[in-house]
């Protein structure tokens, strides 16, 4: 469900460290918003920084603010301009898990065999989930894996051999 505040008429105001929260990239979140963490399943307290406190002190990206655990490794991304999570907190396996499976779905709306909207409900129905529960950034290893490899087949299906890390064609 989209985020109430998209249609508030108060001022949003955000929590530190965000500058601020932009009403229209709440909207464009919309139903993939997922609630603000505030516990992680290791027990530890979750807290939003800058995403300096990853990265030995240097900030990434044009939104650089991640929820992290207090107590151990796990950290998830925002969506720009909100302070909405891009996912559940992921420790390094699962975070390495989700940054590789990714590309090759992607790769099937940007090739163009489906609209990018089409290519979730495809996954979702092959993973037997619901098309809200069907983000990569929702997914444990095992999900991970599992889309990975419908992904694969289904370029094996259409004859397509795709270098999975460059997006390159082979014929
Ligand atoms: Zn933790």
């Amino acid at each position: 469900m989209t985020d109430t505040r998209a249609f508030s008429k108060e001022k949003l105001i955000p929590q530190s460290p965000l500058p601020y929260i932009s009403r229209k990239a709440l909207k464009r979140v919309g139903d993939d918003a997922l609630p603000i963490p505030t516990k992680c399943e290791c027990g530890g307290k979750v807290i939003l920084s800058k995403n300096s406190v990853i990265y030995n002190g240097k900030e990434y990206g044009d939104w650089p603010f991640v929820y992290h655990c207090t107590c151990c490794d796990r950290y998830v991304g925002l969506h720009p301009n909100t302070d909405i999570p891009l996912g559940t907190l992921a420790d390094k396996c699962l975070r390495d898990a989700r940054k590789s499976c990714k590309p090759p779905f992607n790769k099937i709306w940007q090739l163009g065999f489906m609209s990018r909207d089409e290519a979730y409900i495809w996954l979702a129905n092959k993973l037997d989930i619901d098309k809200t529960k069907c983000h990569f950034g929702l997914f444990d290893e095992n999900m991970c894996e599992k889309a990975r490899t419908l992904c694969e087949d289904f370029f094996t299906k259409n004859k397509v051999k795709v270098n999975l890390r460059t997006g390159e064609i082979h014929a």
